[in-house]
């Protein structure tokens, strides 16, 4: 057997909104830092009283700012500019409180402060094409709603725009991938983050891990492809189910369990359909109205006996 766990890392999105690296953008990659660089660590001398761009609108985005903003403490002529390519940042503001893991209830308030505080300028609706140079410095250059907008002059770009998966290493092999998210087809629409914003994902094992190729498993954050959502626990409760198959034991392969913290934030109504299974989706609204803080539709499903709050739940 081959297990495919060689996660996302490696290969991060472009800034270029497109998909495809902005104009500028190999040119200037000394000046780019993708992910989240360590900029109250080894890096911070490159950010100190320098102005800086953050393009993202997810975890890393809000990790890079809050860092940004403590270095601003410190070091006078430190300033930086937010850009997200949506316009809609519930997600990354996040359900707050009702957030099961309170440390990303806790990095989405925070990050909303600081954009409320106004020490960030944030332009939403920003899809940058092109960086260019002026001076010895940047200049981001995007389009938006009200044409072509140039965001500058800046010294650095922190490119938290997510990663994709590598699919070089399994060219060859018969893999059955989600269209959109390039991770396993029994999970993208389950994981969609256009669609998706509650944390939860159903149950999934071996089953749902594995390809046309017989012995192929795709695990970890990779089976998500594109999707920004995986947790370490889904990870480990999906190799413990393919583990158990390769060593013949179907049953505990088959007994997957798992029940993720949800991020108290909802956006899609109504349900979901995955080989045969309906699931029911993530609640209607940012703001749930049962008293236990479950969505209404998974409350509904509680009562009747169905499970707990969650997307997760057999419909
Ligand atoms: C910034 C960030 C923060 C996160 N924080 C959390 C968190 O707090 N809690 C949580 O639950 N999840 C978190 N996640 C999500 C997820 O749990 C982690 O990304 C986790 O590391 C994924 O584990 P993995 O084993 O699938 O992939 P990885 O940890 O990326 O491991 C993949 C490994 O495969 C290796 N590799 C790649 N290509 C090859 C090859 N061709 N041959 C051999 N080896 C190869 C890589 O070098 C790497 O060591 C976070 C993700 C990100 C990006």
């Amino acid at each position: 057997a081959v297990i495919d766990a060689s996660g996302t890392w490696r290969t991060p999105n472009p800034l270029g909104a497109g998909g495809i690296a902005a104009e500028g953008e190999a040119e200037f990659a000394d000046r780019i830092a993708y992910g989240i660089p360590d900029i109250l660590g080894r890096d911070r001398a490159l950010y100190g009283g320098r102005a800086t761009l953050v393009a993202g609108s997810g975890h890393s985005a809000a990790n890079a700012l809050l860092d940004l903003a403590r270095v601003a403490d410190d070091e006078p002529g430190t300033t930086f500019i937010w850009t997200t390519r949506g316009t809609d940042l519930v997600r990354i503001y996040g359900g707050g409180d009702l957030d099961a893991l309170p440390a990303r209830g806790e990095l989405g308030s925070d990050v909303r402060d600081l954009a409320e505080s106004g020490r960030v300028q944030l332009v939403t609706g920003f899809a940058t094409t092109a960086i260019r140079e002026e001076d010895g410095r940047l200049i981001v250059e995007g389009d938006t709603a009200d044409g072509l907008r140039r965001i500058g002059p800046i010294d650095r770009i922190v490119a938290a725009t997510g990663q994709r998966p590598d699919l070089s290493l399994t060219r060859e092999l018969r893999l059955d991938l989600d269209p959109w998210l390039e991770g396993v087809r029994a999970l993208g629409p389950l994981i969609d983050p256009n669609e998706h914003s509650c944390g939860d994902v159903p149950p999934h094992g071996h089953r749902e891990l594995s390809h046309p190729e017989p012995g192929v498993y795709t695990v970890g954050i990779k089976s998500y492809g594109r999707a920004p959502t995986f947790l370490l626990l889904t990870g480990y409760e999906q190799v413990r189910s393919v583990a158990a198959a390769l060593a013949g034991d179907v049953a505990s392969a088959d007994a997957v369990q798992l029940v993720l913290p949800e991020t108290g934030v909802c956006t899609v109504p109504g349900g979901v359909t995955v080989t045969g299974k309906t699931f029911a989706g993530c609640c209607g609204g940012p703001a749930p109205e049962a008293a236990d803080g479950c969505c209404v539709a998974d409350a509904e499903a509680k009562a009747a006996g169905r499970g707990g709050c969650g997307c997760g739940v057999a419909a």
